[in-house]
């Protein structure tokens, strides 16, 4: 079967210092950082392993994983293995990107997110220039707060026409129409991030044919939902895999929603759902009013 796994261990330091980030310039303590190397490591040998499944793999830090060797080491190795589907990260993108020429470009791919205050400008649109050379798959983003929108215009403009730009609604912040539209010309597909989904009771892939891990290999069926399915390495998740509604009122969530099945997002994002790179171009203008598939603010 095709198994996507949102692997998401201890690390939860990073180099930033968003203010809008309980992460924000967290330390973590050395044994901390040393359980996160052991717990991605026995994940990435979990991973390695040739089973009976193809797997795509999206780590989800709570804080920045590629200032840290063992991720960089990972992503390359994961990526050269031939059950390895894809393999993706989600990234501030202050690393070098040096150590990407030795990852296989058809299958490691990121998601990048742009914090204006925390790089200057040039620096990340340097690195986005970087990843194209290197022929990284790659989708940027930012989150849609007010003072970043001049900013957020200019990525537009600038980086390649081909990368998608992403704006993801700021947490609990309602949005006028006039600012939606402002944010819909920027990306397309801003809709769907402007007000949770009402998911109760509706199916998602989660659970079935994806999975979330922890660092002790604990299986839940998404982030969000903390009932547990079982473990990855005693093999017990595997008879909890089934069809299966959600039990929650709204997902908030791009890493979330973009698995349920009453929305779309699988034919959006055909072949680039992890990193969150849709499958062809999407339309120039903004839509007059929200896409019908899109349920109302709960
Ligand atoms: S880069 Fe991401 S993890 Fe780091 S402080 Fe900003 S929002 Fe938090
Ligand atoms: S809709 Fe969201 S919260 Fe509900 S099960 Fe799916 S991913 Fe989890």
């Amino acid at each position: 079967m095709d198994l996507t796994i949102l692997y998401r261990g201890p690390l939860a330091s990073c180099d930033y210092d968003c203010p809008y980030c309980p992460f924000a310039k967290r330390r973590d303590s050395g044994d901390q950082l040393r359980a996160d190397r052991a717990a991605l490591e026995r994940f990435a040998g979990w991973a390695a392993r040739p089973g009976e499944d193809r797997l795509s793999v999206l780590f989800t830090p709570w804080g920045e994983g590629l200032t840290r060797s063992w991720y960089r080491r990972t992503l390359v190795e994961l990526s050269r293995l031939p059950h390895l589907r894809r393999v993706a990260i989600q990234t501030n993108l202050s690393c070098r990107t040096g150590w990407l020429a030795d990852a296989d470009p058809a299958k490691l791919a990121l998601w990048c997110t742009y914090h204006p205050g925390q790089t200057p400008y040039d620096r990340f649109l340097t690195k986005a220039h970087e990843l194209t050379a290197l022929g990284i798959r790659f989708s940027v983003g930012v989150v849609g707060l007010g003072d970043h929108l001049e900013q957020a215009r200019r990525l537009r403009a600038e980086l390649p026409a081909h990368v998608y730009l992403w704006v993801n609604a700021a947490d609990g912040h309602r949005y006028t129409d006039e600012e939606a539209a402002r944010w819909t010309e920027l990306d397309p597909l801003f809709p769907y991030s402007r007000d949770p989904h009402r998911s109760a009771g509706l199916p998602c892939r989660t659970g079935e044919s994806v999975i979330s891990v922890d660092g002790e290999g604990t299986v839940r069926r998404c982030h969000f939902v903390p009932a547990e399915l079982g473990n990855l390495y005693d093999g017990s998740y595997r008879r909890a895999l089934a069809p299966r509604a959600c039990p929650l009122a709204v997902c908030d969530c791009h890493i979330g929603y973009v698995h349920l099945e009453t929305l779309p997002l699988y034919d959006v994002f055909a072949g680039g759902v992890l990193e969150r790179i849709p499958a062809g171009p999407l339309p120039p203008r903004a839509p007059a009013a929200l896409p019908a598939v899109v349920p109302a603010r709960p």
